[in-house]
């Protein structure tokens, strides 16, 4: 149907360039516009509704109408709009959140800096990284490196980090003195008959061979989602993380967490690391840091870090890297807000009693369904990843948009999906969803599943 001249989705397809958007696809079919929310539910402007099963993008952490954050942005906005941290300048908001985070860091944590997106704050780290060693003198101590379907954003250092082809080679990246290693992933990575435990051992080994082949002199550290999201929802084998941390001790890397999705009880506790058990020197975050109503992310590095940075000072000049909005006052208000709900109403234990039940509904529900390889996850973060061939684990051909066309199913049947790359759907919805609100959210889904499935057959593919 072609939508009235004047309409916001005409508008849209005449001005709008839209990140992450097959644009060919778009222009043909236009935007769904979301014109409202509530809950864990959001409306189209034709009325439809929709369970969010995704939270936006993994990030609206209390729902779609939490009247606190609301006011606490007003309020703040009243008090004091703008103010910034350049040359010792400070305000109470970014005081406030600093000593907030790094009361809940999951090890010992030394400062805060503030940025805007997860993207930010992980280019922010690679230049800290890349300062302090000038600092310290070894500059030599440079190279940075990721894992193959990591996500850590798409500004020009942070999409190098990040290990998705798409990221890379369509933008002439990634930049030199980056490197990445196998994706933890033992459904497709593990050779046959390769036990978790043995698999695990040779990703470490893969790990030290890199380290060793570059000089350990020349790494600086080693950058890791605690679980994968973007990249497919990976959950790595249980030793993994002992065994890498190990690597890098051995040779004096950093391990930098990416906690953009993982942070603030995703995973079942406050931090990825910790349900991962990762000892990390520096940590981002971001998305449900504010529950994503005004854009804030943080990185916090440990004292180590901190005195090689301030060092920087008298060795080789001023720090010289800074946003116009690092620790802007409105969303850092927000944030405080964001983090107090959490506490006050132990979000916590809302996601260990509710996330147990999404684990267990996805896997009795559709790990035995015919499309579907394998259902993965962790806590309130989880994946369905669609196969073509249940015993070959091979996916989809990708030009057969099977992950887009569940998506559209998604839509049809009033579920928001997100279909990862590899053809997985991910799930991360809104903390506060309840029982019932997920059952609701598996239904529609299951629909949209089986309508694909009846569609595949007819089409011979599955
Ligand atoms: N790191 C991770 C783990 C992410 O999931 C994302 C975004 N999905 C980013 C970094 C980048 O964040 P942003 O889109 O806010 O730049």
């Amino acid at each position: 149907m072609t939508p009235p001249r004047n309409s916001t989705a005409a508008r849209d397809v005449a001005y709008a360039l839209h990140p992450y958007t097959d644009h060919k696809a778009h222009l043909e079919k236009g935007p769904v516009v979301i014109s409202r929310g509530k809950g864990v539910r959001v409306w189209d402007d034709q009325g439809k509704e929709y369970i969010e099963s995704v939270a936006g993008l993994w990030c609206a952490a209390l729902g779609f109408d939490n009247e606190r954050l609301v006011q606490a942005a007003a309020n703040q906005m009243r008090r004091l709009p703008f103010y910034h941290g350049f040359t010792s300048k400070s305000h109470e908001p970014m005081v406030d959140l600093s000593e907030m985070l790094i009361e809940r860091a999951p090890v010992p944590m030394s400062k805060v800096f503030f940025a805007n997106s997860g993207s930010e704050a992980n280019d922010s780290v690679i230049k800290m990284l890349w300062y302090m060693h000038n600092a310290i003198g070894k500059p030599q101590k440079k190279k940075i490196i990721g894992r193959l379907k990591g996500y850590h954003g798409i500004t020009l250092a942070a999409a190098s980090v990040t290990g998705l082809p798409n990221n890379h080679k369509l933008f002439d990246l990634p930049l030199p003195g980056f490197f990445h290693v196998s994706a933890p992933h033992h459904y497709h990575g593990a050779k046959s008959g390769e036990s978790e435990e043995d698999f695990a051992t040779r990703l470490a080994q893969e790990l030290e061979d890199l380290i060793l082949r570059e000089g350990p002199e020349t790494v600086a550290a080693f950058f890791a989602e605690p679980v994968m999201g973007a990249g497919g929802v990976i959950v790595p084998p249980a030793t993994y993380y002992e065994k890498v941390q190990a690597v890098l001790k051995r040779h004096d890397v950093l391990f930098v967490a990416d906690e953009v999705i993982c942070g603030f009880w995703r995973t079942g506790n406050y931090w990825g690391s910790q349900t991962m058990g990762i000892e990390p020197d520096i940590i981002t975050c971001a998305k449900a840091l504010s529950s994503s109503y005004l854009p804030i992310s943080a990185v916090m590095v440990n004292e180590r870090v901190f005195q090689g940075i301030a060092e920087g000072s008298s060795s080789i000049g001023t720090w010289g890297h800074g946003f116009t909005y690092s620790g802007h006052p409105v969303p850092a208000a927000v944030a405080i807000e964001t983090l107090k709900i959490y506490d006050e109403t132990d979000i916590g234990a809302h996601v260990r009693r509710i996330g147990p039940h999404l684990q267990r509904s996805l896997r009795e529900r559709f790990a035995d369904h015919p499309l579907v390889g394998e259902v993965r996850g962790v806590g309130m973060v989880a994946a369905v990843e669609l196969v073509a061939d249940r015993k070959t684990r091979a996916n989809f051909e990708p030009g057969r948009k099977i992950g887009p066309r569940l998506m559209k199913l998604g839509e049809d049947n009033g579920v928001i999906l997100r279909g990862l790359p590899g053809d997985s759907i991910a799930f991360s919805p809104p903390l506060v969803i309840t029982e019932d609100e997920v059952d609701e959210m598996l239904d529609r889904f299951g629909r949209a599943l089986d309508e694909l499935a009846v569609q595949l057959r007819r089409e011979s593919l599955a």
